[in-house]
């Protein structure tokens, strides 16, 4: 069988023999980023979602969790993780140009383009405009959910991580 990667960067497949499923998509996402190695207070959707009750404090109170230790991953490459930094105390504005300044934004290698229009048909945010054939960001509109990235066929749009975000890891 072939693997295909999705998600923003398009990583690395990883085989590892399960098959999740579940009625309740917010515990089988609990289970998934455990399963990478993922706290539910590294993923923001998680995080949102045990503040409404929709999943348990951790993997472990759900029905399957003995299963799910089968399928720990311990060298899982994960993106950085900066939310120790942003932590709910702080002050929203400090928070907020803290977030701004670690945040990955999307650019395009307008050589390797071609020009097929999927971001600017996907983007969300309708942050994207075509120039000359090309797409163009407006930084002020985007909100780096990267669908552009997942849904190019080209991979013409890279991930830019700001410096002080490299200096921290
Ligand atoms: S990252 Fe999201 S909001 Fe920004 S340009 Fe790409 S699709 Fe649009
Ligand atoms: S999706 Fe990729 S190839 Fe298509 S227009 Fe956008 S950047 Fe260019």
């Amino acid at each position: 069988m072939e693997w295909k990667a999705i998600g923003p960067t398009k990583g690395t497949p990883r085989h590892i023999g399960a098959l999740l499923a579940s009625t309740d998509p917010y515990k089988l996402d609990l289970a998934c980023a455990k399963i990478i190695g993922l706290e539910k207070e590294n993923v923001t959707t998680l995080e949102a979602a045990y503040k409404r009750g929709l999943i348990p404090s951790d993997y472990t109170k759900l029905t399957y969790n003995e299963i799910i230790e089968n399928y720990f991953i311990s060298d899982y490459k994960n993106i950085p993780i900066h939310s120790g930094i942003l932590f709910d105390s702080k002050p929203p504005l400090i928070k907020k140009m803290i977030s701004k300044s670690l945040q990955s934004t999307p650019l395009v290698e307008k050589s390797k383009c071609i020009s097929c229009k999927k971001c600017f048909e996907t983007c969300p945010a309708k942050a994207i405009t075509m120039k000359n054939n090309k797409p163009v960001i407006d930084r002020k509109k985007c909100i780096s959910c990267f669908c552009c990235q997942e849904f190019c066929p080209a991979g013409a749009i890279k991930s830019k991580r700001p410096f002080i975000a490299k200096l921290l890891n």
